[in-house]
């Protein structure tokens, strides 16, 4: 990850009231709202992550991981809710829309957020290993794309982090149950 990736996070989720120019208190509303999503793909032994789109102070879509269950590629959280968001406005546009997700969208999602012209996006916690809204590469700032979104991350990102965590120590425990049975 890129140092100042790096440092940035940090501080961001050592002191949340850095964050200039944001609602706090709404986008931790929100992100609730998100993690409540999570929480769904969770119960399911699917990775914890939700997604809530909102326009107006309205939630206009909801998603959450099902993956798995679904044994679908496309089945991620973001993707889900951007579908009913979508559905909902009667446009492909999701203009003076804001996404709220407890993980950092992946370049699929990434790339969906860009093409439906999300103006902006709250992010949980960050993904080193797969996120592509800063941490392998920031799809939403591509000068050369048509479209960028604003980036807010760490919004209740500890608590989305540890929802990850405990589920894949969780999924351990499992696989390990599993051999020795
Ligand atoms: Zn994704």
């Amino acid at each position: 990850m890129d140092q100042n990736i790096k440092n940035l996070n940090k501080e961001l989720n050592q002191n949340p009231a850095s964050r200039q120019g944001t609602d706090i208190k709404k986008d931790e509303k929100y992100m609730r709202e998100a993690i409540r999503q999570a929480k769904k793909a969770y119960a399911l032994e699917e990775a914890p992550i939700g997604c809530v789109i909102v326009y107006r102070d309205k939630i206009i879509g909801r998603g959450y991981n099902r993956r798995t269950v679904d044994k679908n590629t496309l089945a991620h959280a973001e993707l889900t809710a951007i579908r009913k968001a979508c559905r909902k406005m009667e446009d492909w546009r999701l203009e003076e829309c804001t996404m709220y997700v407890t993980l950092e969208p992946c370049q699929m999602c990434s790339g969906a957020i860009v093409q439906a012209r999300i103006p902006r996006v709250v992010v949980g916690c960050m993904n080193p290993k797969a996120g592509c809204a800063g941490s392998i590469l920031n799809l939403l700032d591509m000068k050369e794309f048509n479209h960028q979104a604003d980036l807010t991350i760490g919004v209740l990102g500890e608590e989305c982090s540890e929802m990850m965590k405990q589920f894949f120590r969780e999924l351990r425990e499992r696989q390990k149950a599993k051999k020795k049975s």
